[in-house]
């Protein structure tokens, strides 16, 4: 079936396009050749997909590497080298200026392979969080790639799905889209199948939904006409830019950092050639010592760690099911003090069961069997109930009209060993096991009492109705139903309320049914057109069990001075039972549910945030309340959420956290994480990652700063002793690049060292250095420059010749190095454990490290270009020993911490 589509690939806007919004529904269906039941055939979709290309728009090709490259250039730093090279060449040291020069070429090189690193690991990450669609194809539900749709797909959509192509609208249930994105129009628009004029504008085209724009409410099944760059949007859009991430707040704090430190400094080069010039040193020779010391005090490798800390983070976060969609995320999250967490899915496993039934004539039911294997009595008593008794047959019947859901019975020819599944909500899947159980046929009654109309289930009115036949069958929270419900009936509605109260105890979700007679099929009056009129069917109680991991995720947030607050749609019972069972609430604390809270000001309900631990049959508005709430309290708040109306919780959050199974669209682009399983514990462990990244990060501030501290206190020292310069111009900058460089960057990939989730969060305005960095500073750096120094001024004294003692200083001051970034794993733990040489990166780098010490000193040509001469094991031997020595300082303290952290 080629299919001669009317539209060309290559000639957007086709000429030749039909006004789609002006045609029937069936018209269009027609002129695309497709089906409006079945959708493509499969082979169908794939040539079209050839023809027409993907479903995305051009993208700008990816910045060529040169570039990148040459943006290395644009830095002072890289300035200050050029002044220095041209400064040797006029001084006539020409090696010097080719080893400078060299600096600038591996330095840049080394910034483009990086960029280039993590670059591509965004763009994987990307991918991973793009867009899914659900299509009919060859008669059946699939979920496919939006780049795979094509012109004629059956698009399935429901409120906050993202419409990823024009479409025409085939039929619908009170569908709304947001397209301000494309018209402008703030509010959401009613959609409907029916053609309008041709010459309508695109605000009027109320039979289409545009790529760009997404659902808000309702549900609809749409015909693909128009994919990616022939879509509305792609039209005005043209080429979209590989979006660039802005800087996140530890990104500027570091750069603002980084830029104290280059004036400190231009500060230091001024000293050290006002004390040389005083020294009546060669003046060449200061200037360029003075340059070198300059250039070794920027930081220059900070930036490209934090990037990759950063990176390094987002991969491993995604490789524990969190998906990170703003880099920013990834150090927030290491900072959260509350995390405001769902109950359904996330806490619990979303994988429901009928226990109970509770009838209007009193008689309580109980349900056998676990899982949606759908074998199990339904008792009252000892004695059997089935689906022909007279009170349960209509309970029943609305279990399974007002519902969804589909259940599948394991297929073991598809190698399929599982048991039985549920397509569509697990709730309303657990009454399709309900009614089976009692022995009615769901499939059956479907397909005799056809559904004319619906309202969709939605957080805010929390219910569900059917128009089936003359019944309208409604489901859902109690207190909603009921409300519904005929007045002349409240004796029963009281009994009803304290036996839903009784089971919301046990932690069962409850559900009621109630039915509509004789109601005309037009659910345009929405609920209120219900009011007063219905007659309650009965209560369904459902156990859904909680997630095992989560009760030890909620204890480790615990001991982390993390907060965990439950908020739920489900009722306040059901929801603290729950809470309790998790270690959420304990005694003493509070659940309020969504009215409390709306009689609550501001005041009242900051006062009471530090008990609740429960926010129960919260609507999706007053979730954003809460975050507000406790951000005025200065919590960094993590919030969870799934639905449309979720969105701006989501975003006003510090870290919004979308469902990556149940979550819609919206939700998704409005979060800066999403969770593939949905679960708790998983988000609890990309907190702990977060934290590790900011750990990470300081360990390389630590090792930056006290390694160039200590070199410039050597060169003060000898300056102030009147001594000669202790090392050559170029050896500064190999311990600044070579010996540095090797081994920084690989401090981020450092594995998290067991106790992150054991410490308060990070603050968010935590100094870079801190008081407790500083102090080990003030350790490290004395004690590499007295050996330093002291190893140069007696080898001096000794009578030793001036260019072997260079070339043994610069090596003992490498040597601490390689000491010393041992030191900066942990505050606490021996260097000398387990962890030594656990960071495969680290050892990689002090092993190229050493061999590069080794060939500049033994290699006649490099020696010869750093002023460096061979050295002998004799000598290379207690060099170490005294290198050493660093270590064993900080083990020193590190001993002294521990103790004092057993005896307290
Ligand atoms: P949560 O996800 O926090 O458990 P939901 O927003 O999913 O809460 O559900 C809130 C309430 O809405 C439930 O307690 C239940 O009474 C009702 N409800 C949930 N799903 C459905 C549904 N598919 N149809 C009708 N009512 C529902
Ligand atoms: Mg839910």
């Amino acid at each position: 079936m080629p299919a001669p589509t009317p539209i060309r690939p290559d000639h957007p806007p086709p000429s030749d396009s039909p006004a789609w919004h002006a045609l029937a529904p069936d018209q269009a269906v027609r002129h695309l050749e497709s089906h409006a039941e079945r959708g493509l055939p499969a082979d169908a979709a794939a040539r079209r997909l050839a023809e027409h290309g993907p479903n995305a728009l051009p993208e700008a090709p990816p910045r060529p590497l040169w570039r990148t490259f040459a943006r290395q250039f644009a830095s002072p730093l890289i300035a200050i080298l050029f002044v220095a090279a041209a400064l040797a060449v006029a001084l006539g040291h020409r090696g010097d200026a080719g080893v400078i020069l060299a600096v600038v070429l591996v330095n840049a090189l080394i910034g483009t392979l990086q960029e280039g690193r993590a670059e591509r690991s965004m763009a994987a990450l990307r991918r991973l969080s793009a867009l899914q669609v659900r299509v009919l194809r060859d008669g059946a539900e699939q979920v496919v790639a939006a780049r795979e749709l094509v012109p004629g797909d059956l698009m399935l959509l429901a409120a906050g799905d993202a419409v990823a192509a024009d479409a025409r609208v085939l039929d619908h249930a009170l569908l709304q889209a947001a397209e301000a994105a494309l018209t402008g129009e703030s509010v959401p628009v009613a959609k409907s199948a029916a053609a309008v004029p041709a010459e309508a504008g695109l605000a009027d085209r109320s039979g289409m939904l545009h790529a760009g724009t997404h659902v808000t409410a309702g549900r609809a099944r749409a015909l693909v006409v128009a994919t990616g760059s022939r879509t509305e949007v792609g039209r005005i859009a043209g080429l979209t830019e590989g979006a660039e991430e802005p800087k996140t707040p530890l990104e500027r704090r570091l750069e603002r950092f980084g830029r104290l430190l280059v004036a400190a400094s231009l500060g230091l080069f001024v000293l050290v050639v006002l004390l040389g010039w005083w020294r009546a040193l060669p003046l060449p020779e200061v200037l360029m010592v003075a340059i070198s010391q300059m250039v070794s005090m920027v930081p220059e490798g900070l930036p490209v760690a934090m990037t990759i800390a950063l990176a390094v983070g987002m991969q491993r976060m995604a490789g524990r099911g969190a998906i990170i969609r703003r880099l920013s995320a990834v150090e927030t999250l290491g900072s959260v003090t509350v995390i405001c967490t769902d109950k359904t899915g996330t806490l619990t496993r979303n994988e429901m069961t009928v226990v109970g039934l509770w009838l209007p004539d009193g008689r309580e039911v109980s349900v056998e069997g676990i899982g949606y294997r759908p074998e199990g009595r339904l008792r009252v008593g000892e004695s059997t109930i089935v689906a022909d008794d007279t009170v349960l047959a209509p309970l029943l019947d609305a279990a399974v009209l007002c519902n969804d859901a589909e259940l599948v019975a394991p297929q073991p020819q598809a190698g399929d060993h599982g048991g039985w599944t549920v397509l569509g909500d697990p709730t309303e899947g657990a009454l399709r096991v309900l009614a089976a159980k009692a022995g009615r046929d769901g499939a059956a009654l479907r397909a005799a009492a056809p559904r004319h109309a619906e309202l969709p289930f939605d957080a805010d009115t929390q219910m569900m109705a059917t128009w089936n036949g003359a019944q309208v069958w409604i489901k859902g929270a109690p207190e909603a139903v009921l409300r519904l419900c005929r007045p002349e009936d409240e004796a029963l509605h009281a009994r009803a309320r304290t036996q839903a109260e009784a089971m919301a105890a046990r932690a069962w979700r409850v559900l009621a049914f109630a039915v509509v007679e004789a109601a005309a099929p037009d659910a345009s009056g929405g609920f209120a057109a219900l009011q007063g009129r219905a007659r309650l069917l009965g209560l369904v109680a459902q156990i859904d069990p909680p997630r095992e991991e989560v009760r030890e995720a909620v204890a480790q947030c615990r001991r982390a001075g993390i907060r965990t607050v439950m908020v739920t749609g489900d009722h306040r019972l059901t929801g603290l039972a729950i809470a309790r069972d998790l270690g959420i609430a304990r005694d003493g604390d509070l659940a309020i549910d969504g009215r409390e809270l709306e009689g609550m000001d501001a005041a009242a309900l900051r006062d009471a945030l530090d008990r609740v631990a429960v926010f129960a049959r919260v609507q999706p508005a007053q979730k954003l309340r809460i975050v507000e709430a406790l951000q005025t309290r200065g919590e960094v708040v993590a919030m969870t959420g799934d639905g449309v109306n979720d969105a701006p919780a989501l975003a006003r959050a510090d870290v919004g956290v979308a469902m990556g199974i149940t979550g819609t669209e919206v939700a998704k682009s409005a979060a800066r994480i999403v969770l593939t399983d949905d679960n708790f514990a998983t988000l609890v462990g990309a907190v702990e990652q977060g934290r590790v990244v900011h750990a990470n990060l300081k360990k390389v501030i630590l090792y930056l700063f006290s390694t160039s501290m200590a070199a410039l206190v050597v060169l003060l020292l000898a300056l102030l002793a009147g001594l000669p310069m202790p090392l050559a111009a170029v050896q500064i900058l190999w311990i600044n690049i070579v010996t540095e460089g090797t081994v920084t960057v690989n401090l981020v990939m450092d594995p998290p060292d067991g106790h992150e989730m054991r410490r308060r969060p990070v603050p968010r305005d935590a100094a870079l250095l801190d008081r407790a960095l500083l102090g080990r500073v003030a350790l490290m750096a004395p004690t590499i420059a007295a050996l330093t120094f002291g190893w140069f001024a007696w080898r001096l004294a000794e009578g030793a010749p001036e260019a072997l003692v260079r070339s043994e200083t610069f090596t003992l001051l490498a040597m601490c190095c390689w000491f010393n970034v041992l030191n900066c794993q942990s505050a606490t733990a021996s260097a000398l454990g387990p962890r030594l040489l656990a960071n495969r990166w680290l050892a990689g780098g002090l092993a190229l490290s050493i061999a590069l010490q080794i060939a500049v000193l033994q290699v006649p040509a490099l020696g010869a270009l750093f002023h460096a001469q061979p050295l002998r094991a004799s000598t290379l031997l207690p060099l170490a020993v005294l290198a050493s020595t660093v270590l064993w300082a900080e083990e020193l303290r590190k001993l002294r911490v521990r103790a004092a952290r057993l005896t307290a």
